[in-house]
């Protein structure tokens, strides 16, 4: 049966390293069938448990049912692709550095999107983002031609469209260093979001754990069809789930509405499922899948899964497997929605959003359209907008508000290009910017509405979040959240109650104009055209290892990272350092804003340490005490006792490190001398990034013992070496000694912690870094 899978999947050499290893993951799923007795999978079951490294060790508690696994088992994976984008990328790298490979496990890329401006247009901007940039942009190129990462540079476009357009594919499985990776699920792949450290175990080879997620079914029927688009089912969706609704589950579509739809279509849908807090979001293979791997020059990798599916069943769901929970939504029925504004969740049909901004007092006009970014910059994307511009070019019908587009790639730029689309938006007022993320990610320079403006203003984007400040840094914009339809048409109204499906516009003669609905092409009838060579890497880079990394000693951008100490054998002694009152996010912990510029020098960026603390002995913000009495900035008082040598924790209150998968929320106090955090409760990804640098995350067996203690006590562990002896045991009780610091007797606490056998060697050796570095040396 080996020899049957291997010989069924021929595919040239040239192909190979960007399809996943079909034979493997289809036989690896037959021992997983032996082990659940052919219990029907989902989708995401199949692709994930394939990819297990030891199927008998994660699924060992199986017990006659999956729900002994969902929700409950870790499992240990081997994903075949890693993606980063650059200001995430730098720590993953630097990280990646201290582990002393000469190359990496698996491929991975390089993506130069974050840290482009939106102002002027695509030439200007990032001539000079590239100039800002420059450190940054070469350090990346220099560790991706050392260790053969695909290095995609300024201008090239957005992780998530050329991982759509390059890397993705059904059944594959991959991390990338950022939030909306989810996005290749629309291409069949399960594609997970994750930080540096995370990212570091897929490059290295190193088993990557996930806790199983739950399986949420989402059924489509009927036909998307007049201004309806996918963005509305996701739109939809999130205002049914809210911004938590998704957590912990990965959400899996099915039903034959989801043949109506494209793949690129099926992107959108994915990608925003990081609104709803997803682990991520796949759909089964798809003739649309098929027609998309051809028209991006992979007709082979296309022949290859259909295979799977067609032969051996792999990339849709088991007949009969059953969902945690299933939604059901019917695409005839289906209407356009905007959400918004400053949470994705807050969702309203196009019917009901005129009333609703009344109600609501929002602001009556809208002062700008933006659309493309990584959610919505396909070619049907595209030409849907520009259908809408014909109609009111034909009309004689001007914008009445600015109006941007950024393409996701410069393959999509260079076709829309040739294809007439992009002078139409610009002979229309658009302004193209650069094949980046720009305004998506507040690096739009808008100089129309200042950022510190206290009037509220509202803009309409085709784009997947809308935090305050998220695209111009002004926290009074508000961001409705919408079809790339939508947008276009506003942008002839600027009326916040106009409804471009049933409401005309005055034209300058005085009649009346209403739009058709739009049309759009799923795919170039010429197929899509790669545009400036220069933009694209070296299709499989092989390492150089004499190439030399840039980071230079005076830097402020980056800074190479020194191995944290591996533990001592001995138990802990620390001070309390702060004592945190109430909700401590990782905004709280590792502010962002300003500070994301540091994202590659460990130290400068550490000096935002829990800056947003409250001391809960003085209400003080980003203040604690020396032993004198005198008081510090949180960062400065935590660089002065690691300078003296002297060990420090923090004690918190509940969901400690809520909010992001940040993992500068964890170096940071690692780097500054932090050992032990000490709190009521944690958020699951924080405890793991504290685990994963080497810090021992610890919970009170009694809440009340938090009261029990101030800033200066010394904590010493008790049993601490026993701890580590068991190798964790997966979790239990550590007793704690407290020496006070006002004289008084010392008494004992008793903690908790969760710490499983890698753990305890993450701890041991210093880092998970430091561990895997080990590992590969030896
Ligand atoms: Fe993230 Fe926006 Fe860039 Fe997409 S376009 S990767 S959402 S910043």
């Amino acid at each position: 049966q080996a020899a049957d899978l291997s010989s069924a999947f021929n595919v040239p050499p040239e192909y190979v390293r960007r399809t996943p290893p079909y034979a493997k993951l289809i036989g690896n799923l037959q021992t997983v069938n032996q082990i659940t007795n052919n219990t029907p999978l989902t989708l995401a079951e199949k692709i994930l448990y394939s990819h297990l490294c030891n199927p008998e060790e994660s699924l060992a508690k199986f017990n006659g049912s999956l729900s002994n696994i969902r929700g409950q088992e870790y499992l240990k994976l081997n994903p075949d692709r890693v993606a980063m984008q650059d200001a995430s990328a730098q720590t993953a790298l630097l990280q990646f550095m201290t582990c002393g490979m000469a190359s990496t496990a698996v491929p991975g890329s390089i993506h130069c999107d974050h840290l482009i401006v939106g102002k002027e247009g695509a030439d200007s901007d990032l001539t000079s983002s590239i100039a800002t940039n420059k450190e940054v942009f070469d350090f990346l190129q220099s560790c991706g031609e050392k260790y053969g990462i695909q290095f995609w540079g300024p201008g090239s476009g957005i992780i998530h469209q050329i991982v759509l357009e390059n890397f993705s594919v059904p059944g594959l499985m991959m991390l990338g260093t950022d939030s909306h990776t989810p996005n290749a699920g629309g291409l069949g792949a399960i594609a997970i979001g994750v930080g540096g450290a995370d990212a570091v175990d897929g490059l290295t080879g190193t088993p990557w754990e996930l806790k199983a997620p739950k399986i949420l079914g989402v059924k489509l029927s009927g036909k998307l069809s007049g201004w309806s688009s996918p963005k509305d089912v996701i739109t939809y969706l999130a205002g049914i789930l809210t911004v938590r609704g998704g957590t912990g589950y990965i959400v899996e579509y099915f039903g034959e509405g989801v043949s109506s739809l494209s793949c690129t279509g099926m992107a959108t849908i994915c990608n925003m499922g990081a609104e709803i807090g997803a682990t991520t979001s796949t759909f089964p293979y798809q003739d649309a899948h098929r027609r998309y791997l051809i028209q991006t020059n992979r007709a082979p990798i296309a022949e290859a899964a259909t295979i799977a599916n067609d032969q051996f069943d792999f990339l849709k769901a088991d007949k009969g497997a059953e969902y945690d929970k299933v939604i059901e939504i019917n695409l005839n029925d289906l209407e356009p929605h905007v959400n918004g504004p400053f949470t994705p969740d807050l969702s309203t049909p196009i019917s009901k959003f005129g009333e609703t901004a009344k109600n609501e007092g929002w602001p009556e006009n809208v002062s700008a359209g933006l659309i493309g970014s990584c959610t919505n910059s396909s070619y049907q994307d595209m030409s849907r907008a520009v259908s809408i511009i014909r109609q009111a070019e034909k009309a004689g019908l001007k914008p009445k508000i600015p109006f941007y587009v950024t393409p996701g790639s410069e393959q999509i730029r260079a076709t829309i290009e040739r294809d007439g689309l992009i002078k139409t938006f610009e002979n229309n007022g658009a302004i193209v910017l650069a094949n980046a993320c720009g305004p998506c990610i507040g690096q739009w320079d808008r100089s129309d509405v200042p950022k510190t403006s206290t009037d509220f203003n509202a803009i309409f984007t085709s784009f997947n979040r809308n935090f305050r400040a998220r695209n111009d840094g002004n926290r009074n914009t508000m961001n409705f959240l919408t079809s790339p339809d939508m947008v276009t048409a506003m942008i002839y109204s600027g009326d916040m109650n106009y409804n471009p499906i049933t409401d005309s516009i005055k034209l300058p003669n005085g009649e009346s104009f209403k739009f058709e609905p739009p049309q759009g092409e799923e795919l170039p009838d010429d197929g899509f055209i790669q545009g400036r060579a220069e933009f694209y890497p070296e299709a499989d880079p092989k390492p150089k290892p004499d190439v030399k990394i840039n980071v230079s000693p005076d830097s402020d951008r980056l800074q190479i990272l020194e191995p944290f100490a591996p533990w001592s054998g001995e138990e802990l002694s620390t001070n309390i350092l702060l004592k945190v009152e109430g909700k401590c996010t990782t905004d709280h912990i590792s502010a962002a804003g300003a500070w994301l510029k540091y994202k590659g020098h460990l130290e400068n960026i550490s000096y935002n340490t829990l800056i947003g603390a409250v001391n809960k002995e003085t209400g003080e913000v980003n203040t604690a005490y020396d032993f004198d009495g005198k008081s510090y900035g949180i960062p400065e008082l935590m660089t002065k006792w690691k300078t003296e040598g002297r060990p420090w924790n923090v004690v918190a209150e509940h969901n400690y490190g809520e909010g992001s998968a940040r993992e500068h929320a964890a170096l940071s106090p690692r780097f500054l001398g932090g050992s032990i955090i000490l709190v009521k409760s944690f958020a699951r990804i924080h405890e793991t990034n504290l685990k994963k640098q080497g810090m021992l995350p610890l919970t009170f067996a009694n809440e009340e013992d938090y009261d029990k203690l101030s800033s200066g006590d010394l904590l010493t562990t008790v049993d601490l070496r026993d701890m580590v002896a068991k190798d964790g045991n997966n979790g239990g009780t550590l007793r704690m000694k407290v020496t006070p610091k006002d004289g008084s007797a010392e008494f004992e606490i008793l903690c908790k912690h969760t710490m499983s056998k890698d753990q305890i060697d993450f701890f041991k050796a210093g880092s998970a870094i430091n561990y895997i570095g080990n590992v590969k040396r030896e």
